[in-house]
């Protein structure tokens, strides 16, 4: 980061604009709006000077600006679109210490102004840090059509309301659950429509029941929450949306670390991973943990790898949860297969090639394969075995061995959807040998078929590049994501 974004308090404080052009008018005018008291230096002004001239708090000299006007100033602004003019402004405001911003001029600026999105009293302030002006406009044009005007209302309300809740709800997290219930749901929803009273008639009955009675409040939620494959990118809005509200997370091995810096900062992380023949901790525990920290009223993130009903036993960590009447919900992931199979460039079915796929787990019970070869052997399908890689060599020589195609292509994809992916691929015949002397490690993913020749034509994914960058890249946009999870009501 380049600069540092804040937001400026300079109610009554003084402001200088040298000019009296188009954007000496814009600078004043946001000076204006913000509350200083802004003296304008320009012979004429221009006609964008007409209405914000009348306003209070504008003085306009006709002569030029010298040294001792700066004195005491909060800010100041070159704007007479002359190099030579605006350099000296420049030289002036510093001499005297005023943080000073010229017009298109990077190197005389010590601040950049910029695009704003006014709801006020919310103001979203985008910048490129001077790299792009434009970009931060069409961002803001964006914005402006997701962000509805009657949000300036529902902030105003809400910040009306602080106080009193702080003054109510003395424990933070308790705070914090108050006003998303209020801020995602009917309240809000009135206070946007305009219905402030009846907005605040419900707030206080609501607020009431959450100072008196705790029993609403004392049972939590569990998220079971599928993250996809690795890349952050692959995430759902609602997974982001949980992934930011929860109280505490659960997380294993799986997961990208990128992905855990989406959780809030000030929620709890417990690893409860495991590797193969190291269980730390056992599934059972794993049920009982969440379920017990939902009844203290925690709302508990289970983050699985890719997606939590596909060999994630997700179904089997809230059966507990189901028999202990504890609410949870279930958000669904984009899997291994078919999240290494796009990044490798291998479509799971094809017209050609393959009108089934199959997805089975190659973890081998007491180290011996236990498959339905028949199902396996059929032809025009795709194979995909999760868990496959350190019975690779076992599971090729069966399928020669029970009649398939020693040609027939396989993939083994390592770390898919990561920066970090490898491809591996070979045939049946040679696949463990090439996986081996390659040095893949688990996660890897095994692709059976004769679609796995057409990576050739359609691989796209370039392992390391900077769109695939983990965590910088949220929808297209680049969003801090902890800094939106610490959007904070409380
Ligand atoms: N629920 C998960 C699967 C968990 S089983 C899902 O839906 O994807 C774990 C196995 O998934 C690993 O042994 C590996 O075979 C596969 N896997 C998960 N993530 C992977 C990745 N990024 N790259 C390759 N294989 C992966």
């Amino acid at each position: 980061m380049d600069q540092l974004p804040i937001f400026l308090d300079i109610r009554g404080r003084r402001v200088i604009v040298a000019g009296g052009g188009t954007a000496a008018a814009r600078k004043a005018e946001a000076a204006l709006r913000a509350g200083a008291e802004v003296t304008v230096f320009a012979a004429a002004l221009g006609d964008d000077f007409r209405e914000i001239a009348e306003w209070p708090g504008f003085r306009h000299e006709t002569r030029a600006v010298n040294g001792t006007d700066f004195a005491g100033a909060a800010l100041a602004y070159g704007a007479q679109e002359d190099a030579e003019t605006d350099a000296a402004t420049a030289r002036m405001a510093r001499a005297a210490g005023v943080l000073v911003n010229v017009v298109d001029r990077p190197e005389h600026c010590d601040f950049t102004t910029p695009a704003i999105l006014d709801r006020d009293p919310l103001v979203i302030a985008i910048s490129s840090s001077g790299a792009s002006p434009i970009l931060a406009r069409i961002i803001k044009a964006r914005l402006e059509t997701m962000i509805p005007a009657a949000y300036g209302r529902l902030a105003r309300f809400v910040g009306d309301l602080r106080q009193t809740v702080a003054d109510v709800l003395s424990e933070g997290r308790q705070r914090r659950r108050f006003w998303e219930r209020v801020i995602n749901g009917p309240i809000a929803d009135m206070a946007l429509s305009g219905r402030d009273e009846a907005a605040r008639r419900e707030f206080d009955k609501v607020l009431a029941l959450a100072a008196g009675d705790t029993a609403p409040d004392t049972m939590g939620e569990v998220y079971l929450v599928g993250a996809g494959p690795g890349d952050p990118d692959l995430l759902t809005f609602r997974a982001l949306r949980l992934i930011q509200r929860a109280d505490v997370v659960l997380y294993d091995r799986l997961l990208d670390d990128s992905l855990l810096t989406l959780v809030r900062r000030d929620a709890e992380r417990i690893y409860v991973g495991k590797k193969e023949k190291d269980h730390t901790m056992p599934q059972e525990d794993i049920s009982s943990l969440m379920a017990r920290l939902a009844e203290e009223g925690k709302r508990v993130l289970r983050l699985k790898g890719g997606d939590p009903f596909i060999f994630g036993r997700g179904g089997e960590e809230i059966e507990v949860l189901a028999a202990r009447g504890i609410p949870f919900q279930v958000v669904p992931g984009i899997t291994a297969a078919s999240g290494c199979a796009s990044y490798a460039g291998i479509p799971l079915t094809h017209r050609d090639h393959a009108q089934a796929c199959i997805f089975v787990t190659g973890h081998g019970k007491n180290g011996r394969l236990d498959l339905d070869w028949k199902t396996l052997l059929q032809p025009n399908q795709t194979v995909v075995v999760y868990m496959g890689l350190s019975m690779l060599a076992e599971l090729t020589a069966a399928f020669v061995e029970r009649g398939a195609d020693p040609a027939l292509p396989v993939a083994v994809i390592e770390n898919g959807t990561k920066r970090s992916q490898r491809v591996v691929t070979g045939a049946l015949v040679d696949v463990a040998a090439n996986v081996a002397e390659a040095g893949v490690k688990s996660p890897a993913l095994v692709v059976i078929g004769t679609v796995v020749s057409l990576r050739e034509k359609l691989n796209w994914y370039e392992p390391g590049s900077a769109a695939s960058d983990a965590g910088e890249c949220m929808g297209g946009m680049r969003l801090d994501p902890l800094e939106a999870a610490e959007f904070d009501f409380t």
